[in-house]
């Protein structure tokens, strides 16, 4: 095996995938493709892997970060088969099955979940610690790493259709078809666009919608500090980006958490935990090639 082995990852996002050949995310060659048909985007991404291979060499392992639900136990029947979605035609689409095709060891996780571990190789050094990703655009979804390693129960966690507290000035049904006001119901980006038109930027930051998602994602926030107890929450997707967000959910997530947790004693406080992504947009296909690493590394142990 070479120093520097040849991934080919995955970032397949629900409206489009990121595929990325090389050794690192930063040299690798890459291509979009657009969230279509399946059989569409699958084999997309598919013949580009293909023709990869023929320009820079056999690849050693694949990594995919998926849009979800997806099966994300090696032992389970469903490992790497898309979940129940509202996105038509991709339930029951099978990763596993179709990227096994080229042979060499495969991972595959959320994509929340490959996100949350390249930001903590980035945040957090020796893999000592536990991080806390969340990504709000068009749905809000979270991964926990602990230790370097993606922490799952029997399915990858499904925190965005968790519950809270309508804000007070907030009537608003909610967007998600199943529990409608759950947090991604309140607070994803299409919510967003229902409730007022516009997204955030748009809007500007006098516009009370700016309080509202702030409460709501403060409050989520505050949630993970209660439970988790994490190192970092880092706040990123679509919606995040938008200018002085993240400075009103840590002052939302202050407020409600009222001074329980000592370590916060001030808003300031909780500057060095609630952050933005410290690999920009690069968090997911970084992920993607750290999964492709660790199913290298299992396969070789
Ligand atoms: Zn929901």
């Amino acid at each position: 095996m070479s120093n520097n082995p040849i991934y080919a990852a995955i970032e397949a996002g629900g409206t489009k995938w990121l595929v990325s050949v090389g050794t690192s995310p930063e040299t690798a060659v890459q291509t979009r493709i657009p969230t279509e048909h399946p059989e569409v985007t699958v084999g997309a991404a598919v013949d580009f892997i293909a023709e990869q291979i023929k320009q820079q060499g056999a690849i050693q392992a694949i990594g995919i970060g998926s849009f979800g639900p997806i099966g994300i136990n090696p032992d389970d029947t469903d490992y790497g088969v898309i979940g129940k979605t509202p996105k038509p035609h991709w339930t029951g689409v099978d990763l596993f099955s179709t990227f096994s095709q080229f042979n060499v060891p495969l991972k595959i996780e959320s994509d929340v979940n490959a996100a949350a571990l390249a930001e903590a190789k980035s945040l957090l050094p020796n893999d000592e610690g536990r991080l806390i990703y969340i990504t709000v655009g068009t749905g809000i979804g979270a991964g926990v790493v602990d230790n370097g390693r993606v922490s799952n129960g029997v399915h990858h966690p499904e925190m965005g259709h968790i519950r809270l507290p309508h804000h007070p000035d907030d009537n608003y049904a909610g967007h998600c078809p199943i529990h409608g006001a759950c947090l991604e119901g309140l607070a994803c980006g299409p919510a967003i666009i229902d409730r007022w038109g516009k997204d955030l930027s748009t809007l500007g930051s006098s516009h009370e919608s700016h309080d509202i998602i702030a409460y709501y994602l403060g409050g989520f926030a505050a949630n993970l500090l209660l439970t988790y107890a994490p190192n970092y929450i880092v706040l990123g997707g679509g919606v995040s980006l938008t200018e002085g967000l993240l400075s009103r959910v840590r002052q939302q997530a202050f407020k409600q958490l009222g001074g329980y947790l000592a370590r916060f004693n001030q808003a300031d406080g909780l500057g060095a935990v609630i952050q933005a992504p410290s690999l920009d947009t690069l968090s997911g296909i970084s992920g993607a090639y750290l999964l492709a690493a660790q199913a290298l590394q299992a396969h070789c142990a």
